[in-house]
């Protein structure tokens, strides 16, 4: 079939721009992003509802005096979750950094303000997805979990995605990836999908990366944008 030059035209334009509002947004300081999408409500009713934010504060106060494994020797606080539970979406880091350990809140330094960003970008609002990490308590100098502490840590992450029961999970950064078993044997594992207990997962690079290495922005956008179709949603145009 004879391609028609004006409609290709019009696609590398639209792209071009969506591109460009992609990184404007993840460059900008204070970028305004239009019109968030509201949280999706969650299938259940509200006894359910309930129940499982009941269930999810029990593990969170459970992981507050865990001794399961020897990061809790260095914690300040904890860091269990930000966001709701009744979303489609949920995004799973390594570790808390230095500022996590303090206010015992995930993703709130500077990885976390480019992570709102593209939590923004999206169309979401910062406080209308789920955000977790692979272990709870902070790694010292912030390297990487053990093996060990990851599978001491599943102890919270298994049951608090399974009560979150998201539609989509993004894997951010290769621990996450590899905890959520996504990795595959050889080659790529960015951008590939996984699944994890029936749930599609998306692995994408870190943001932290993403601050030192911002020329992986776009196939990043590129892994949010499939995730938005999976999810049946579009990016909000500004
Ligand atoms: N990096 C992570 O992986 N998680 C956080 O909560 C903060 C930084």
């Amino acid at each position: 079939m004879a391609s028609n030059p004006e409609n290709e035209l019009a696609a590398v334009i639209a792209s071009a721009q969506e591109l460009l509002q992609w990184e404007e947004t993840l460059g900008g300081v204070g970028f305004a992003v239009g019109r968030p999408i509201s949280p999706t409500a969650s299938p259940v009713g509200t006894t359910d509802v309930q129940d499982v934010r009941a269930r999810l504060r029990v593990l969170e106060e459970e992981a507050q005096t865990c001794t399961r494994c020897e990061l809790h020797k260095g914690r300040t606080k904890s860091v269990f979750a930000r966001g709701i539970p009744e979303t489609d979406l949920a995004f799973v880091g390594e570790g808390p950094g230095y500022h996590e350990d303090q206010q015992g809140l995930p993703f709130v330094g500077r990885a976390g303000q480019l992570l709102d960003r593209m939590i923004a970008a999206m169309g979401y609002e910062r406080d209308g997805v789920y955000v977790c990490n692979v272990v709870k308590c902070r790694p010292p100098d912030n390297r990487t979990p053990l093996p060990t502490e990851a599978q001491a840590c599943s102890h919270f992450l298994v049951p608090q995605l399974e009560l979150v029961s998201p539609k989509a999970i993004v894997a951010l950064g290769r621990c996450a990836a590899e905890n959520l078993q996504v990795v595959p044997p050889a080659g790529r594992w960015r951008g590939v999908w996984g699944e994890w207990r029936g749930i599609p997962v998306m692995p994408t690079y870190h943001p932290a990366f993403l601050l030192r290495s911002p020329q992986f922005k776009k196939p990043v956008w590129e892994d949010l944008q499939a995730v938005l179709k999976v999810l049946n949603r579009e990016a909000p145009r500004r």
